[in-house]
């Protein structure tokens, strides 16, 4: 009797892999915030190139920044970006599929066979975002493209379980035109993370020399030092709505040589 060969492909139950990527994907759990930064960064780099290439216009992505917000009370760290931001069928592509890389996607039609050394794009796996379930129970993904379709909002928790709703309305300040905010809930292994110190210290390890500014703020720290709750400053001063404390994470590239 012949022999008979069957093929088939591994598959996944996704509650076995999130508790593998949360335990051992990564060493260092501080590793998620270099890679939500770098994933903000890359989006910001690709609507650059596409700029360049002059497939977009009337868009100028010079100025673009990444901005990583701490809320102690509401337990959240939110890194936004005004990147290539997702569109849906993007979203469900990129997101809500584990290890099927943008970056690759994105270097491969713009790119050739350069694999991104042009572009300087970081990202190759497709694993980085979900580190974020390294310290958190919830990450909202809340992104708009940059080809103007409308906005949505992605809702997962840490047992892979999400939610999405298109035709989201972004609250003021969630994100601007175009761009993508990552909303973090922090969980108990995550407590640390509830520092501006640590957030500072880690940006300033993993990411001081990303080509996107970088700027932290802690929302709960008024521009004149003091206390800032829900928009406003508790201290004496007359402070009404004053905006929280920026404090932009210092690029040593850019910073002039004392020794000349
Ligand atoms: P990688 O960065 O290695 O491709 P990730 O798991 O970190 O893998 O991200 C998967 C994909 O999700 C990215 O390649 C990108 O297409 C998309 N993505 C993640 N973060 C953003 C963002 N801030 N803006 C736009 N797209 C993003």
């Amino acid at each position: 009797m012949a022999n008979e060969t069957a093929h088939g492909g591994i598959s996944i139950e996704l509650e076995h892999i999130f508790p593998i990527i949360k335990k051992w994907l990564y060493s260092e759990k501080e590793i998620f915030l270099r890679e939500i930064t770098s994933n903000a960064c890359d989006a910001t780099t690709k609507l650059r190139r596409l700029i360049s290439l002059g497939e977009v216009k009337n868009i100028d992505a010079s100025d673009a920044k990444i901005q990583v917000k701490l809320n102690k009370t509401a337990r959240t760290i939110t890194v936004v970006d005004e990147g290539i931001g997702m569109t849906e069928e993007e979203l469900r592509k990129y997101i809500c599929q584990i290890a099927l890389s943008g970056a690759l996607d994105f270097i491969q039609k713009y790119e050739g066979e350069g694999e991104g050394a042009q572009t300087g794009i970081i990202g190759h796996f497709g694993l980085g975002f979900y580190s974020s379930f390294m310290v958190s129970d919830t990450v909202d993904v809340i992104t708009r493209s940059y080809t103007g379709a409308p906005c949505v909002k992605w809702t997962c928790g840490d047992d892979g379980e999400f939610e999405i709703t298109t035709d989201y309305e972004p609250e003021e300040d969630e994100i601007g035109t175009y761009g993508t905010a990552i909303v973090m809930h922090i969980n108990e292994e995550g407590e640390e993370f509830l520092s501006a110190y640590k957030i500072r210290e880690t940006l300033e390890k993993y990411c001081a020399f990303m080509p996107v500014p970088i700027y932290f703020i802690d929302e709960e720290e008024c521009e004149c030092g003091g206390e800032h709750k829900d928009g406003e400053c508790t201290c004496e001063k007359e402070a009404a709505n004053v905006p929280a404390k920026i404090r932009r994470i210092p690029n040593p590239s850019t910073i002039p040589s004392l020794c000349g």
